[in-house]
């Protein structure tokens, strides 16, 4: 029996495709019209969509539903007359994607299953000064246990893991990750060990990216361009342009904190001199001053400004300034109208937008016809880590097939 598949196929024109290779591209085709649907599907539909034979697409369907990939929904109307006839849409048990995040104040885990909802999430403050970071993983890798053990209940079985971090990735190698202390640590490798048990494919990614994505997804459609900064220790962008992330040659895009904002100003932990760095990280908000113990840094800085401390207060003024100076140059290039605070920020956005607003509306040549917003992030401190999560699943949502394979693998 053949089986029809997209004319247009590349593939069909240039090699004979084997049965299972065909199974596999009709799969997927019909995964993608249910995952893209914004209203469950109907079977007709799918077929109409999709140009396979009505018998093809019972079967397919009866592969995703035993997979747990999709699941039928009361009914879908397709717009002619005649029976309802029963919706599909996405399965809210099966394949779940697990997210990882260190921050400045602690480590959180979080999953999400095929359809984007966050399933778990959980938060351990945990200074990790002073730590060396097979303890900190350690600690993650107990997390995930706890995430994995927690969703298994519900059904969800996770697929992948990948770790957000303040600092560039290479293949799962953090390069340079001031605020930890790390200096070319292979992330990726000792989480994996510490994960051995779990036997969970982990990937490792650059925070701010995450975080962006993260919140591209919270956005809906309402969002197709903006750049995330994420404010903390150290200080990253995720830059989303045209609803994609754009990562760069190597995933190092977006490294905001070293951009000049002074060429002669004060020398940056990188090498260089007048990084925004050095005028909006909460170290150089913080000024110097401890931090009492048991509260994060930016909550100390809030407390402060709430309480009129004029050092404070200058401080604040100076990072709004610088990074909207920073943000200027990034706007400019990319012409994109939207500022979204992470991290940190979002706690200080009320201090810092202002004279972020001010430099960008002075800086940027086109806000008398497209003004910029700036405001903080939806999602907040958790940004990462569902941006994480939303990755994992993504891998998914891109090849249901490597779902199913690994059912019929463990079986
Ligand atoms: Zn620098």
């Amino acid at each position: 029996m053949t089986t029809p598949i997209r004319p247009s196929s590349p593939r069909q024109r240039q090699e004979p495709v084997r049965q299972e290779s065909l199974r596999i591209i009709n799969l997927e085709l019909v995964f993608r019209h249910i995952l893209a649907a914004t209203d469950p599907i109907s079977r007709t539909e799918l077929a109409a969509a999709t140009g396979l034979t009505r018998p093809t697409i019972t079967r397919i369907v009866e592969d995703l539903r035993a997979g747990q990939l999709i699941t039928e929904t009361g009914t879908a109307h397709d717009g002619r007359a005649g029976r309802p006839r029963v919706g599909l849409t996405l399965s809210d048990r099966g394949p779940a994607g697990l997210g990882l995040d260190i921050r400045a104040d602690g480590l959180a885990a979080c999953a999400v299953d095929l359809t984007g909802n966050v399933r778990h999430l959980a938060f351990a403050p945990s200074p990790y000064a002073g730590r060396t970071a097979d303890a900190v993983l350690a600690d993650l890798a107990r997390m995930a246990g706890a995430a994995i053990e927690a969703i298994a209940a519900e059904s969800l079985t996770v697929v992948t893991a990948t770790l957000a971090v303040p600092g560039p990735v290479d293949a799962g190698v953090v390069r340079s990750a001031p605020a930890l202390g790390w200096r070319d640590v292979d992330a990726g490798a000792l989480l994996r060990d510490a994960t051995s048990h779990l036997d969970l494919p982990v990937r490792v990614e650059n925070e701010a990216n995450l975080a962006a994505l993260g919140e591209l997804y919270a956005g809906g459609n309402a969002l197709s361009g903006f750049v995330y900064v994420s404010g903390g220790l150290g200080i990253g962008a995720g830059i989303v342009l045209d609803g994609q992330l754009l990562r760069g040659m190597r995933g190092w895009s977006g490294e905001l904190g070293h951009v000049t904002v002074y060429p002669d100003g004060k020398p940056c932990p990188c090498g260089a001199r007048g990084c925004l760095h050095t005028y909006a990280s909460l170290e150089a908000i913080l000024g110097g001053e401890p931090v009492p113990p048991g509260i994060t840094p930016d909550a100390a800085i809030l407390t402060r400004a709430d309480a009129g401390e004029p050092a404070t207060l200058a401080a604040l003024e100076t990072a709004g300034t610088t990074l909207g100076i920073a943000l200027s140059d990034v706007l400019n290039i990319l012409d994109i109208d939207t500022v979204l605070l992470g991290g940190s920020f979002a706690l200080l956005a009320s201090w810092l937008t202002a004279n972020a607003r001010a430099e960008i509306d002075q800086r940027v040549l086109t806000t008398d016809w497209a003004p910029v917003t700036v405001r903080p992030a939806i999602l907040g401190p958790d940004a990462a880590v569902i941006g994480a999560a939303l990755t994992s699943i993504d891998q998914i949502r891109q090849r249901p097939a490597t779902w199913l394979l690994h059912k019929a693998s463990v079986r």
